[in-house]
């Protein structure tokens, strides 16, 4: 028998109810902050990923699921933002449009160990604003992913919050990284190792143990910023201080991808254990121009959706069930049963029926086990005289109807 791709997973019906309920908050809130949503395709130019994630970050070295057609290679995108950026600018969004504010909902692929517990194809719900440096932004789009956390029902969440600086101030910081950890390089794990070459800053948020105890010792602050830089971040601390969202400044969060200077942040939950990110954002000032465009700001975040339903309290709603299950006894009454079945359906009543020709003892228990609030049964006798059963599961009841009568009556 066929099985899955190790580190995927089939949605199943029981919790796809729960998926539905988090898309469906998180396309209203979205709404309500005037953002759109965009629809790239799965699959892009590997090359996007290289020039904006930057070479030496995992995803790009380990993670990337490569396709190889011809002279092209593309790839299954490992996140939205680089996608997003290309399309905006492939739509001439700079041109026409040149603020936007959008939001997405799909799946990502990253090459993962599945023995860890990864997936390869996860789902994440995020946004992106392209066209404003304003720090105000900044709070808006921090604003909004904890709006959106609650309307998870998730409320147990921190938020932290840091500034990487431009590039300039973000060069000056891996510099006196290098110096400052130069001596401590025996004692880096194998990754941090080669992390001190080619991507310094990922050191900070090097998950090892011995790692993270020799840079708590480094006690940075942000001394790396340059004035407006750091201007910038108190006006992002000031406006999340005016709105009431309680955030902690974490000099040691710097998110892996080349793309994130200025403001980075990341959201955590206590249900998650040791990894216990939520979802993660920032701001990709040089992005769009990276890609050809013009220099204008953007900022951004993704929630993992897997991520967000450990996290979340709330049960699938279960939808109030006004299921109709209709039972026939014999050829005549099966074929009327499916005239009556389309009538239903098309006055807007959720309605199935047996199509296992089981005894009616057996039908009804199937009906049950469906949750259906009524029971039909249409034999043979009953449609001689135009009658239909009507049997109300709530209470037991049952009756004999006029089959003009059935929908007006399942109606009300
Ligand atoms: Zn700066
Ligand atoms: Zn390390």
């Amino acid at each position: 028998m066929f099985k899955k791709v190790p580190g995927t997973k089939d949605i199943l019906p029981d919790e796809a109810g729960h998926w539905q309920a988090i898309e469906e908050a998180a396309r209203n809130l979205f709404s309500l902050y005037n953002y759109r949503q965009i629809r790239t395709p799965i699959i892009e130019e590997a090359s996007l990923f290289n020039r904006t994630l930057g070479n030496t970050t995992e995803i790009v070295q380990k993670q990337m699921f490569l396709i190889h057609n011809q002279n092209d290679v593309y790839a299954l995108r490992p996140e939205g933002t680089a996608s997003i950026a290309r399309s905006y600018l492939e739509n001439n969004m700079d041109k026409t449009n040149p603020f936007t504010k959008l939001y997405y909902i799909g799946p990502m692929f990253r090459l993962e160990r599945p023995q860890k517990g990864r997936l390869r194809q996860f789902h994440h719900i995020g946004c992106e604003v392209i066209g404003s440096q304003e720090a105000i932004l900044d709070v808006e789009v921090i604003s909004l992913a904890a709006e959106l956390l609650k309307s998870f029902a998730i409320t147990e969440f921190k938020i932290k919050i840091n500034s990487l600086g431009c590039p300039n101030d973000k060069q000056a910081l891996g510099l006196s990284l290098k110096e400052a950890l130069h001596k401590e390089k025996q004692r880096l794990c194998p990754d941090c190792k080669v992390r001190i070459e080619n991507n310094i800053l990922r050191i900070l948020d090097c998950k090892n143990e011995g790692c993270q105890k020799i840079v708590k010792a480094l006690a940075i602050k942000n001394t790396h910023l340059c004035p407006d830089c750091l201007n910038h971040f108190k006006e992002v601390e000031k406006g999340l201080g005016s709105l009431g969202i309680a955030f902690e400044v974490e000099p040691f969060l710097v998110r892996g991808l080349d793309y994130y200077n200025r403001t980075v942040f990341e959201f955590t939950h206590s249900n998650l254990g040791s990894q216990d990110a939520i979802g993660a954002g920032g701001r990709y000032n040089n992005l769009i121009k990276e890609l050809g465009g013009p220099n204008i700001g953007g900022i951004g975040f993704a929630f993992g959706i897997e991520r967000l339903i450990l996290a979340s309290m709330i049960n699938a709603e279960k939808p109030l069930n006004r299921l109709v299950y209709l039972i026939t006894l014999g050829e005549t009454a099966k074929a009327a049963g499916v005239k009556i079945l389309n009538q239903l359906r098309s006055s807007g009543i959720p309605s199935d029926m047996d199509y296992l020709n089981r005894s009616l003892k057996a039908a009804m228990r199937a009906a049950n086990d469906a949750g259906a609030r009524y029971v039909l049964i249409l034999g043979e006798d009953e449609l001689k005289k135009d009658a239909i059963s009507l049997k109300d599961m709530s209470n037991g009841t049952q009756r004999e109807i006029n089959i003009q009568e059935l929908t007006r009556e399942l109606k009300c």
